[in-house]
């Protein structure tokens, strides 16, 4: 099952080395092609089961957990179990997933956004305890990062472009230029799952990535949107940004800044979710 899973991922990872070396020929429009053409490839997932916890995040929000600067949330229900993320410290990471009744052996795959410390903080201390996990990581991320990761065994999927990671979620591709990442989202029932998670390339881009890639409304984004440093004007912005987009539900945290997640609360009311660590979105209940 295993072999045939690796070998699954390989061929999808093969697929998309593919992909690159094409499309540095054409344009966006044909990424979208080639990734739709093949109706194997846009599988739409149940939300019945589907549920997102946020294992590490600086935002407090089941008060036995601990609060620490990163990110890191733990989807449940797709076809594989899925870590996004691991926060900055693999100590706190444990003792939450502990708390939250997450066994490490129950993750498949773990999807790492970018190279900054309070992303990929805890891979290592995760790794000692289930090294058995493919791990999808921006194709920037330096060699030494990747090698370590080898070291423990578990296997190293290198993303450039869109690309399929299991039935019904994708990951954006690289984006942005200063800093590179990756988001994943997920093809649902209720339309697309977005998580990010500094948001560094801008958290509109990103939706609008997805929503190129696979045309469906958005129903929630999730993660860091990275505007604490941002005007009360240009979160407005990006708020439009996302009333134009569709987003149904918004659910800023991390490096959100506590103004733009005021703003979203203000604009999305109810829709707004407030997000911190240990909370568990069930996609169904929304
Ligand atoms: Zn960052
Ligand atoms: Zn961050």
């Amino acid at each position: 099952m295993k072999k045939t899973l690796t070998l699954a991922i390989l061929t999808f990872a093969a697929i998309g080395t593919i992909l690159g070396i094409t499309n540095s020929l054409r344009n966006e429009e044909s990424i979208k092609a080639q990734i739709m053409q093949n109706t194997d490839d846009i599988s739409t997932i149940p939300v019945k089961d589907l549920s997102i916890t946020v294992c590490f995040d600086n935002n407090p929000y089941e008060k036995k957990l601990k609060t620490s600067w990163g990110f890191s949330c733990l989807i449940r229900g797709t076809e594989k179990t899925i870590l996004f993320d691991t926060g900055g410290d693999g100590s706190i990471l444990s003792a939450n997933m502990e708390t939250l009744g997450i066994d490490p052996e129950e993750i498949d795959l773990i999807v790492l956004s970018h190279i900054h410390g309070d992303h990929v903080g805890g891979l290592n201390s995760f790794l000692e305890k289930n090294p058995e996990v493919v791990i999808y990581m921006p194709e920037s991320f330096p060699n030494g990062f990747k090698d370590k990761v080898k070291e423990f065994g578990s296997e190293v999927i290198e993303v450039q472009e869109p690309v399929k990671i299991c039935k019904g979620v994708y990951s954006t591709g690289e984006l942005g230029t200063y800093i590179i990442e990756q988001s994943l989202f997920l093809n649902t029932e209720r339309g697309l799952i977005v998580v990010t998670g500094c948001a560094h390339p801008g958290i509109v881009k990103i939706v609008n990535k997805a929503k190129d890639i696979i045309n469906n409304d958005v129903l929630l984004v999730i993660g860091g949107f990275h505007l604490s440093g941002n005007s009360k004007g240009e979160i407005k912005n990006i708020i439009s940004g996302f009333r134009n987009l569709g987003v149904c539900y918004a659910c800023p945290t991390h490096c959100s800044g506590d103004m733009a997640r005021q703003l979203f609360k203000e604009e999305y009311g109810e829709n707004y979710i407030n997000v911190g660590v240990g909370k568990v979105i069930t996609v169904d209940s929304l």
